[in-house]
């Protein structure tokens, strides 16, 4: 039973979104805080937020900032106003989607199906298939069909965390993250050259693929059926 947290100050909203996803079979705890969702999704954490952007406290931008230090857990942004919006799509603050005011609580348990879906179960990634790709993480190696890929240690790391969650679609900062980079200005270009690196080793086995999506303004994601 995915459990969702709730975090959104005004009562009136918050009970129509734990009525709709509690009628969709999910389990709900509500919280007004930013402080207190963060120190809840520590203690005990939820399968994905609803994070409100005008929070009492701390905006729920500065929220899913200090959340994303911790926890990949999926965010969907309750925002009230168009420069609100033009925020959670032009910033990598690492949201997987955004719903306006007034919203339809059908469409938002509508969309938080839709997401843990993408995302549930996370199975870990052994020695397993995915698309055309063959992971082999006991010996660090990955094939493409069926050809042994020459990586460096970094370009290993990017496309085994892409592989891990296909279709999803990451920042650079959390590809950063996944390779255990210290976060410093102008670090997140360095992504950009990885991923040109490692599409030229993918495209010297199949030249017409096109596995790695860009996504402008927001990251990359890995799409099996460009493989
Ligand atoms: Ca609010």
């Amino acid at each position: 039973m995915p459990h969702i947290l709730i975090v959104e100050d005004e009562a009136a909203i918050a009970d129509t979104l734990i009525f709709a996803l509690q009628s969709e079979g999910f389990t709900t705890t509500w919280l007004s805080l930013a402080e207190q969702a963060l120190a809840e999704q520590q203690r005990s954490p939820a399968d994905l937020l609803i994070l409100d952007v005008g929070l009492p406290d701390i905006s729920g931008f500065e929220a899913c900032k200090r959340l994303r230090r911790f926890s990949e857990v999926p965010v969907i942004f309750l925002t009230a106003r168009s420069e609100e919006i033009d925020r959670v799509v032009g910033l990598e603050i690492g949201a997987d989607d955004y719903v306006v005011k007034p919203f339809s609580p059908r469409e938002v348990a509508a969309r938080v199906k839709a997401i843990l879906k993408r995302v549930l179960p996370r199975e870990p990634l052994a020695a397993t298939a995915a698309g055309p790709f063959q992971l082999d993480r006991e010996r660090v190696q990955i094939h493409y069909h069926g050809q042994l890929l020459n990586l460096t240690r970094h370009e290993f790391r990017l496309l085994q965390t892409l592989l891990a969650q296909p279709q999803r679609v990451f920042s650079r900062e959390q590809l950063l993250d996944g390779l255990g980079v210290a976060l410093e200005a102008g670090y997140e270009r360095n992504i950009d050259s990885h991923i040109k690196s490692l599409r030229a080793k993918l495209r010297l086995v199949a030249a017409a693929a096109e596995p790695i999506q860009t996504h402008r303004g927001l990251g990359y994601s890995y799409s099996p059926s460009h493989s």
